[in-house]
């Protein structure tokens, strides 16, 4: 049997047992500790509440903290809300700006539509743009359908320049048919078209909210105004409508765009198969193709 003996340098104090008021010294804060065993309780409590006003005015701070942390938030909200409305705004005179530039630059003189497939008279002559559908349907309007000719002059639907005749002999050559491609005009309707499409989305979304802003002001001054100006206001707003439904025509998938779209690819079809025969068209075809374009 081996009796262990403790080292020999060891003083006896640490070789006690644990007692507990050693457990509870162990286990109590740094302060108590150093505190002598008579004053330990007082102070104790004088340290719990310095804590506790330690930890409440922490508790505040972080609770302002927060709180900063919160308006700073809902600001930046507000002016990011603020930014894209302000995007949208312009959105919106820039959709309204691209409307009117189509209706007043690149209308078509006979059908008041925006162009489809545009057309010029011959430069040599006066050259004026029509969708190609109406002016060959004006074309064909002056054909004699009894012999598939063009006796009568055929003019101008504006100045009245008079077209080449178009000869009864086929084959006919290619540059007696009295009409050019616009390409120019084509490329500026299908830019803005397309620039409407990308537009109106964000220009609707300014006009909802502005109307939501202004709801309550405007049903305030309706009441304060005499009939006179209701008729004024009234008017206004049906025409303020009239352009909202407008623009809504000209989004994605909007029924004037879609409208354009099919009239500017039949259109392009009919002319481009015209073109083709056309220098070896006889009178026949003519004829049919006035009944086909004239009805
Ligand atoms: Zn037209
Ligand atoms: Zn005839
Ligand atoms: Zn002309």
């Amino acid at each position: 049997m081996i009796v262990r003996m403790p080292p020999a340098g060891d003083p006896p104090a640490k070789r006690r047992k644990l007692t507990n008021t050693d457990l509870v010294e162990s286990c109590s804060a740094k302060p108590a500790l150093t505190s002598s065993p008579g004053k330990r309780g007082k102070l104790t409590q004088a340290e719990l509440l310095k804590r506790e006003r330690r930890l409440a005015k922490l508790e505040l701070d972080y609770q302002d903290r927060s709180e900063e942390l919160e308006r700073r938030y809902t600001s930046l909200n507000e002016r990011e809300t603020q930014a894209n409305s302000a995007l949208d705004s312009i959105a919106e005179r820039d959709a309204l700006t691209t409307l009117s530039q189509l209706e007043e630059l690149f209308s078509c003189p006979i059908c008041q539509q925006i162009l489809t497939v545009p057309y010029s008279l011959n430069p040599s002559l006066c050259g004026h743009t029509f969708c190609g559908i109406c002016i060959l349907r004006w074309f064909f309007t002056r054909l004699h359908e009894a012999c598939g000719g063009w006796h009568e002059s055929v003019d101008c639907p504006i100045c009245r320049q008079l077209l080449v005749i178009t000869p009864d002999r086929t084959p006919r050559l290619e540059f007696t048919f009295p009409f050019v491609p616009n390409r120019s005009v084509a490329n500026a309707c299908e830019t803005l078209i397309e620039r409407l499409a990308q537009l109106v989305p964000s220009a609707s979304a300014a006009r909802v909210k502005r109307e939501i802003s202004e709801a309550p002001l405007k049903s305030r001054s309706s009441k304060d105004c005499d009939e006179k100006d209701g008729v004024a206001e009234s008017t206004e707003d049906n025409m303020a409508i009239g352009t909202i439904n407008t623009l809504e025509g000209w989004r994605e998938g909007g029924p004037l765009r879609t409208e354009w779209l099919k009239k500017d690819s039949e259109g392009k079809k009919e002319m481009s198969d015209l073109i083709s025969k056309w220098t070896t068209l006889k009178s026949a075809d003519f004829v049919r193709i006035k009944r086909q374009l004239c009805t």
